[in-house]
């Protein structure tokens, strides 16, 4: 997701955060709307710095009837199994990302097939949004962070070494399912 850096310490949304980043001014918990939790608020700008939920997508990459996994070489989850993905960027598409993410991460160019889920649990920041794809091109190698990439056929998945409850869910909602949807299914080609 970042070019594999592990100096940089990642958002994973626990905090805390003290100052405003508009200002630097501190940041203090203030009820801002009578129903909704206190959100944190600039004591000197009055900016209101709402801890919104974070946005990864995830490819699970089909290829001649296997599933191209890898096997991250980063915490979270180091020496776990995932299919390809990461956050996806303010600005950018989902599908976008998803390729992008999948490109970097197995060397593999696809299509998007369909969407397999949106995945989202509580306490957590990270919301996931999954598509099954299949690979069309590139050359299928592990990037910076991949300890290794193979392909495993259904009955092969590691299921005990994977790395996400997102990832298990996925999987299995992805294989209880099948294909069904055609290009188009999932948003691709949009720009
Ligand atoms: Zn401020």
């Amino acid at each position: 997701m970042d070019g594999g850096a592990a100096e940089f310490l990642h958002d994973d949304g626990t905090g805390p955060y003290r100052h405003c980043p508009r200002c630097g001014g501190p940041l203090a918990a203030r009820v801002v709307m009578r129903h909704d939790p206190p959100r944190l608020v600039c004591t000197a700008c009055g900016f209101v710095f709402y801890l919104d939920p974070k946005v990864a997508v995830g490819a699970i990459c089909r290829t001649q009837g296997k599933i191209v996994m890898l096997r991250r070489a980063i915490e979270p989850a180091y020496g776990k199994w995932v299919f390809p993905g990461g956050y996806v960027d303010r600005g950018e598409t989902l599908e976008a990302a998803a390729r992008r993410e999948t490109l970097e991460e197995i060397g593999a160019d696809i299509r998007l097939i369909r969407l397999v889920n949106v995945y989202s649990y509580t306490g957590r920041p990270v919301v996931v949004v999954v598509y099954e794809a299949e690979v069309v091109g590139g050359a299928i190698q592990g990037g910076e962070e991949a300890l290794e990439v193979r392909a495993f056929a259904p009955d092969e998945i590691p299921w005990d070494a994977l790395a996400f409850r997102s990832t298990r869910e996925a999987l299995i909602e992805c294989l209880r399912t099948g294909a069904q949807g055609g290009a188009g299914a999932c948003g691709e080609g949009r720009d």
